[in-house]
């Protein structure tokens, strides 16, 4: 579904990605995981060409989707780019907050999304928000649409955010880190609710976390980074029974 090969992004004079290379095939939910300021953010942000905004470069690599010629991540035109966002990757954040309007109904919000990708009119794009909500189980779905987002707890959010992410029917949904956040039953609740959806309409997960235990719950396939490299890569079960680098031991052992 999804090739990157050769990823490299810096911040100013800092290389924060040197040369990163992974697959993601249809409906497989890979995590890629390491240490605090490895580079999975940016990684992240790199493939959907957000890490501009946030004064990255990217200095070279390509992408591929469905098998489609690579395109060179630094000269993605807008054009291509919408295309890769809109229908194909979705993203979620760690604090939804970074990517709602604090001065919009979530009604509205979700709306809005609807209407860009299924080309709806007000009113349908309303009843489309509404059965978004009941989908990711958000409770009194007609009370929460007419409220703003600070209205609603962490949990709720990330759920609204998986609503969005979903109104665009991505191929693959990359999650930054969109359950470190919350508390452990929640947390549990947003990763069940994830999987369910995968299943339901195939997609494919980029899972972004530093926690193993989500790893292993979730991950078919672990992509482990350190200091901007991979450092090994391998099946969910092989990590675990068989970690070759003594990073990702280390990682598994600082993981409570
Ligand atoms: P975390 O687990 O803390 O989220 P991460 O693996 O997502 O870490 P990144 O956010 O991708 O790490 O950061 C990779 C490197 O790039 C780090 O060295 C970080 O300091 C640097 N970096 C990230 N964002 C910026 C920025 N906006 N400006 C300058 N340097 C940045
Ligand atoms: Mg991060």
């Amino acid at each position: 579904l999804l090739s990157v090969d050769d990823l490299r992004l810096n911040f100013g004079s800092h290389e924060a990605v040197k040369g990163l290379s992974f697959d993601i095939a249809k409906g497989e939910t890979v995590a890629l995981v390491g240490e605090s300021g490895s580079g999975k953010s940016a990684t992240a942000l790199a493939l959907l060409r957000l890490i501009e905004r946030e004064g990255g470069a990217i200095t070279g690599g390509t992408i591929t989707l469905h098998g489609t010629p690579a395109l060179e991540l630094s000269t993605l035109t807008d054009r291509q780019m919408q295309q890769v966002r809109g229908n194909r990757v979705s993203m979620i954040f760690q604090e939804p907050m970074t990517a709602l309007n604090p001065v919009m109904t979530l009604g509205d919000q979700v709306a809005e999304v609807l209407r860009l990708h299924q080309r709806l009119d007000a009113s349908a794009a309303r009843l489309a928000a509404r059965d978004a909500f009941e989908r990711v189980k958000i409770p009194e779905p007609d009370r929460r649409l007419d409220q703003f987002p600070h209205e609603l707890s962490g949990g709720l959010r990330q759920r609204v955010m998986i609503a969005m992410a979903l109104a665009c029917r991505p191929d693959l949904l990359i999650a930054d880190e969109p359950t470190t956040a919350l508390d452990v039953t929640t947390q549990a609740e947003i990763l069940s609710l994830i999987q369910q959806l995968q299943d339901e309409i195939g997609m494919a997960v980029l899972f972004i976390t530093h926690d193993m235990g989500v790893v292993a719950k979730i991950a078919d396939r672990v992509v482990v980074l350190k200091q901007g490299e991979k450092a090994e890569e391998g099946p969910v079960e092989d990590l675990f029974a068989r970690p070759r680098a003594a990073y990702t031991q280390h990682l598994m052992v600082a993981t409570p």
